[in-house]
């Protein structure tokens, strides 16, 4: 079993409903076992144009699947809440990102792991910390470095 963290958001239809039916559906895949999820954070958008603050967690998994085979089933549960892929960054029901899959480093055309924007995104930093405050990554950094040179964009423990 490898040791996964996945990052959620949403922003749109309850985005607290949602990431808690995202967890359920979590529960559900198969050779995986969730451990544990972060408290929920309400956090300022990114992306383009006006959109509403997202909610975002950090949830920890034990998952025996390859990492293309967790990114089907996390994509099938976020289609399976509406999510649509139109803009870029735009406003979404449901994110499901793998942020770290135990000492993979992949850099395919479907998924890069460690994820590669994780390090500029305090909204996934800090859930990530309150699960594994000593976390290394495989990169070497530790998580307490990415945490030190973070942007500290607004940010709000629900
Ligand atoms: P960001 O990746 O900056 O958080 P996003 O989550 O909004 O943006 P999506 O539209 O959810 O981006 O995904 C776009 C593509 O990213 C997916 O089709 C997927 O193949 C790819 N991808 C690459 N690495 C990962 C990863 N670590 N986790 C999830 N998807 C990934
Ligand atoms: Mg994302
Ligand atoms: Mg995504």
């Amino acid at each position: 079993m490898e040791r996964v963290f996945i990052g959620l958001g949403s922003n749109l239809a309850e985005p607290q409903k949602q990431l808690r039916g995202a967890l359920k559906a979590i529960e559900e895949i198969p050779h995986s076992r969730l451990l544990r999820c972060s408290s929920f954070y309400h956090s300022a958008p990114i992306g383009p144009g006006e959109q509403p603050d997202y909610v975002n967690a950090v949830a920890e998994l034990e998952s025996a699947l390859q990492p293309i085979e967790l990114l089907n089933q996390l994509q099938s549960i976020e289609l399976a809440h509406g999510r649509e892929r139109s803009v870029r960054w735009g406003a979404r029901t449901l994110d499901l990102d793998i942020l770290l899959f135990d000492e993979f480093q992949l850099d395919e055309a479907r998924l890069q792991v460690p994820h590669p924007r994780m390090a500029e995104r305090n909204f996934v930093l800090l859930p990530l910390a309150e699960l594994a405050p000593n976390l290394q990554l495989p990169t070497g950094e530790s998580l307490q470095q990415l945490l030190q040179n973070c942007p500290q964009n607004r940010l709000e423990k629900i």
